[in-house]
């Protein structure tokens, strides 16, 4: 089955939105196993919206409509579909009843032009929109198939998951199965990934193999099919199984999971406390790991030691280090990491120190950053990583690396 997507609104033309509904549609279609050979976009203009259908239709079987199902003048996707299609337009009763209880509930008057919503397709399966007020449809005509779903993100997404899907997967008789999972790496590259599973990325049938880089971490989707999900199921498994065999040291987690997700979870299991001493970071690190749920009974709190008489006089770096070796060095990381574990009375004290730029510090080069980890007794660890990027990729990489540190410390001891 070959798709196009074709997004409609001038907003889009003008660059003051990008087309992240094609972006998350093609996503969703590549589970299922559907093809996506073309993203169009078009205005808020009926002859060229006509004429972008017109080609749509010798190219694909599945056209997928975004936007322009609202109640002003310039949404016009239905009408000039209804039209190119020669399929009537009515006013669905269901989707009236939803808009007008809408207006009643807010207490809002609804002006005439909102009946215009409850217009849909004749003969069209509708979509409901449980976040908004235009219905999304699904209907087939001459063996192509025509999903039409509104334009707001917040309305597309569970609409396309609460109906749209099932739609798809019942009307195009995708009988099978599919069962996807995301495998999380962090520090290969994903050229580096690439080359180890490469044997494995050239014979992908079932399950398919697809890499993603992204914020310096690269997770591989595994998505197999099957009549029986128990049998997706099994062959995700021996398919993980065989990846993990290769570069499984980088292994961090599966799906939506994070880096600072995982190093939370790991510190709940083994009960451990853990406390930052942050200069580069500026409390980044304390950040993302109390941005989740349940943190407080692990994170006892951070220091953010910006400036050297605060490395110096809170978190007891001596004054010996700061001058022979500098703020930016292995022996400041160290102190940094042991004197807030102390201070704060934790299993791990982890400290992070560097130059994020734009200039030179110390004499030490952009990108030049130290992770310190204090753990157990007073054992240290110290990491040395040269990164590159701008100042905020730095400071935002440096965290990672950090978390990724800990973790394997936690997990190796
Ligand atoms: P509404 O009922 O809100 O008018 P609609 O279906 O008519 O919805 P549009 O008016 O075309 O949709 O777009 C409404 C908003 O949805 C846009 O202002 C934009 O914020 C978002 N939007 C539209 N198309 C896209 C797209 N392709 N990708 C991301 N966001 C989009």
């Amino acid at each position: 089955m070959n798709a196009e997507i074709i997004g409609v609104g001038s907003e889009l033309l003008l660059g003051q939105i990008a087309n992240t509904n094609a972006q998350y549609l093609s996503k969703k279609f590549a589970e299922l196993g559907i093809n996506v050979y073309y993203h169009t976009v078009v205005g808020d203009n009926a002859s060229r919206l006509k004429a972008a259908i017109e080609t749509a239709q010798k190219r694909a079987d599945l056209i997928v409509f975004t936007g322009g199902l609202g109640p002003t003048k310039d949404d016009l996707t239905k009408e000039t579909i209804a039209s190119v299609l020669g399929v009537s337009l009515t006013t669905n009763e269901q989707a009236l009843e939803s808009i007008e209880a809408y207006f009643t509930q807010t207490n809002r008057v609804m002006t005439p032009n909102n009946k215009k919503q409850a217009i849909v397709l004749e003969g069209s399966t509708v979509l409901p929109n449980d976040f908004g007020m235009a219905p999304g449809m699904g209907i087939t005509v001459d063996n192509i198939s025509y999903m039409l779903f509104p334009g707001p993100p917040k309305e597309l997404y569970p609409m396309y998951e609460s109906y749209g899907q099932a739609y798809l997967l019942n009307k195009l008789e995708v009988k099978e199965s599919i069962e996807s999972r995301v495998l999380r790496f962090f520090g290969i590259g994903e050229s580096q990934l690439e080359t180890e599973i490469e044997d494995l990325l050239d014979a992908q049938t079932n399950p398919t193999i697809a890499p993603l880089a992204a914020d310096g971490e690269v997770t591989l989707r595994l998505t197999a099919k099957h009549t029986d999900s128990n049998v997706a199921h099994q062959l995700l498994d021996q398919m993980e199984q065989s990846i993990l065999k290769r570069v499984g040291d980088y292994f961090y987690g599966y799906d939506t999971t994070s880096l600072h997700n995982e190093l939370i979870n790991e510190l709940m299991n083994q009960e451990l406390t853990i406390a930052s001493a942050e200069s580069l970071t500026g409390g980044l690190f304390s950040e993302r790991l109390t941005s989740i749920p349940g943190a407080g009974s692990i994170v006892n709190g951070a220091i953010v030691a910006y400036q050297n008489e605060i490395k110096q006089q809170v978190l007891g770096v001596q004054q010996q280090t700061l001058r022979n070796e500098g703020a930016v060095s292995e022996q400041c990381a160290i102190e940094m990491a042991l004197g807030v574990k102390n201070l704060l009375k934790t299993d791990i004290g982890i400290s992070f120190t560097g130059v994020a730029g734009p200039s030179k510090q110390e004499g030490k080069a952009v990108g030049t950053v130290y992770i310190g980890i204090a753990y157990k007794e007073n054992k240290t660890h110290v990491y040395q990583l040269q990164l590159s990027g701008s100042r905020q990729g730095i400071r935002a990489r440096t965290v990672n690396y950090g978390c990724h540190y800990a973790l394997n410390l936690l997990k190796n001891n």
